[in-house]
């Protein structure tokens, strides 16, 4: 079976197709500038040459168009005819309360998908254009979705209630959601199979760690806390998101800075984090290259480390113990030194790490000493992978 994974934003689509007998990739590639000028489509078939189509693409129908024509293409496709996709499987940023799984996507989903564009406002709308597109394009392939927020759908009420008029949640379903579901649920099964323990047997920290970051708590399988909230806003500090500050911070800049909404949340989403601090740059390589002799982004990872660590201990504390911290994302799988950094000073909860199997980057391995009572991993994310199983499983 083969299965094709979709995951739109609202002017890009990157696909993967996925052979499920042995999960192996056929074919993946990115349409970048959907609907603005300059268009193009980066395709890659192991073992071939990339591929690059620079093209029109005004909307997503034309760049799903596109990617068919290059995967059944003779010369750079991967396969020989359409029909020879079994599936497709979608990312979908925002299930609200109605998905706690996965699930196939008919008339009715994408009825309760559109009732969480409020929630949101830019994924949604973007998600639900690359199943417009599937539908008309491939009608009567299988459909499946698959929401980051489903996996945290789990969490006690403690633990996603905020501290507001109670009213405010059942007016507008203000509550915490979490996102990177799928990948805290990866890497955490993924980690216990790799220790050959039962995940129902486990307490995991998951800490995603890229240009968007958060934790999960992972109590027998099921999140029960995790540092996204209401947004992708709440948490960590992340590329260019600051994640938990004083609320009260917001109003006292659009004051001083005369900023109106759009501008405060383009302030807060897009120029702090580790960029706002630093000055240098929202990604973490450029960081670590301009940390020696530069206070700032030294102090940039200083911050971020510190509050990745805050939240380890905040998980648990509320876990009541923890055996197993996992490190995942673009940050998390390859620096070895903000590992290391996170876990300096966790050895009285039982966290030691080896610097010497620290030193790897972007594979499966346990960097924790032998006698480290909790055991520190590093699990490459495959969120495709993820949804690809989940679309095979449904419709099996
Ligand atoms: P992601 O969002 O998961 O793609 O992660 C992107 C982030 O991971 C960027 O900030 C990158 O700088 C960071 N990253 C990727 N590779 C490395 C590396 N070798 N060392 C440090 N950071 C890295």
């Amino acid at each position: 079976m083969n299965v094709l994974v979709i995951n739109c934003g609202s002017s890009s689509l990157k696909y993967q197709l996925i052979n499920m007998s042995d999960e192996s990739v056929l074919a993946k590639g990115l349409v970048e500038r959907i609907g603005i000028e300059g268009s193009v489509l980066k395709h890659e078939v192991p073992g071939m040459e990339k591929v690059i189509i620079e093209k029109d693409m005004p909307d997503h129908k034309v760049a799903l168009s596109l990617v068919i024509d290059t995967l059944v293409d003779e010369k750079h496709g991967a396969i020989k005819d359409m029909k020879e996709i079994s599936a497709v499987g979608h990312r979908i940023v925002h299930g609200g309360e109605k998905f706690s799984a996965s699930v196939v996507i008919d008339d009715e989903v994408i009825k309760a998908i559109e009732d969480c564009i409020e929630l949101a406002p830019l994924h949604n709308p973007a998600n639900l254009m690359g199943i417009n597109a599937c539908k008309e394009l491939m009608p009567g392939t299988p459909m499946v979705g698959v929401f980051d927020t489903a996996f945290h759908q789990t969490m006690p009420k403690s633990s996603y209630i905020y501290p507001l008029p109670y009213e405010l949640y059942e007016k507008y379903g203000i509550r915490k959601y979490g996102f990177h579901g799928t990948s805290h649920r990866y890497v955490s099964q993924k980690a216990a199979d790799f220790l050959g323990k039962k995940l129902e047997d486990l307490k995991i920290i998951t800490c995603h760690l890229g240009n968007g970051a958060s934790l999960a708590a992972i109590d027998g399988g099921k999140s029960i806390d995790t540092s996204m909230g209401f947004t992708p806003l709440e948490g960590l500090v992340m590329g260019t998101r600051c994640g938990d500050i004083d609320p009260a911070i917001v109003t006292f800049i659009m004051e001083k800075e005369n900023l109106d909404i759009a501008g405060v949340n383009n302030l807060l989403n897009k120029k702090s984090g580790v960029l706002g601090i630093s000055g240098v740059s929202s990604d973490f390589r450029d960081i670590e290259n301009a940390a020696e002799g530069n206070e700032r982004a030294q102090l940039a990872l200083d911050v971020f480390n510190k509050r990745v660590k805050k939240y380890i201990g905040a998980y648990a504390a509320e876990m009541g113990g923890v055996d197993v911290i996992v490190f995942t994302a673009g940050l998390g799988e390859n620096s070895a030194s903000n590992r290391e950094e996170i876990c300096k000073g966790l050895e009285f909860m039982g966290v030691k790490v080896d610097p010497e199997k620290n030193n790897i980057r972007g594979k499966d391995a346990i960097v924790s000493t032998d006698d480290s009572k909790v055991k520190v991993l590093v699990i490459p994310t495959n969120e495709e992978l993820m949804i690809a199983k989940d679309t095979q499983e449904l419709l099996k």
